[in-house]
């Protein structure tokens, strides 16, 4: 009897880790920042996919190993779109001051959020009078306070900085990326 052939062993290639980032309310500094390490972002695609994104065309977030949330909450739709982060990612990080404690759009809380609508939407006078604040059910209700993404959701890690340095999120990466706990040098740490 003939025997069976011996086939050489192919070997696996390692699987991409899955990465998401969104922006709540925050200004897309952060992923800037993130963008701002250059080149280093081709080195970055061969060990990660995007799933969604801003940087992809992906509507809706799937299974994904790492999440990034840059901004904190102000509104509806970033609780929901955190709580779906957050069920979908396996590390979750709070990237830049907004995620962390609501950064500067957290000043607001000093105000009542009706009154301030008010004071920008409802013109008295000049080409605009009679404008009244937008209540079309398409857009999120405002959250009365800016909270930061820790007091909705548990969160693995917070990257500091307005943003943090492209070297700081570079650093960061690299170390989640090769299953060591990222720890930022001195250098590489600010809260501005
Ligand atoms: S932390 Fe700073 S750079 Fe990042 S989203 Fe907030 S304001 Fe923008």
């Amino acid at each position: 009897m003939t025997p069976p052939p011996v086939y050489a062993p192919v070997p696996l290639k390692p699987r991409k880790l899955k990465l998401a980032t969104v922006s709540l309310a925050g200004c897309f500094g952060c992923h800037m920042s993130f963008l701002d390490i250059d080149e280093r972002l081709l080195t970055l695609l061969e060990l990660v996919e995007f799933d969604r994104s801003p940087l992809t065309d992906i509507k809706t977030i799937g299974r994904c190993d790492i999440g990034l949330i840059e901004g904190g909450l102000c509104n509806a739709e970033n609780v929901h779109v955190l709580r779906e982060f957050r069920a979908n990612c396996k590390t979750l990080i709070a990237i830049g001051a907004c995620a962390i404690n609501g950064g500067l759009p957290a000043q607001r809380n000093q105000r009542d959020v009706g009154q301030l609508l008010r004071d920008v939407y409802c013109a008295h006078t000049g080409t605009l009078a009679g404008s009244q604040v937008p209540n079309d059910p398409e857009l999120p209700l405002p959250l009365n306070q800016v909270h930061p993404i820790h007091e909705v959701v548990h969160v693995d890690y917070f990257l500091p900085g307005c943003p943090p340095s492209a070297d700081a999120i570079w650093s960061f990466l690299n170390d989640l990326l090769t299953g060591v706990t990222p720890q930022l040098g001195h250098k590489l740490m600010h809260y501005d």
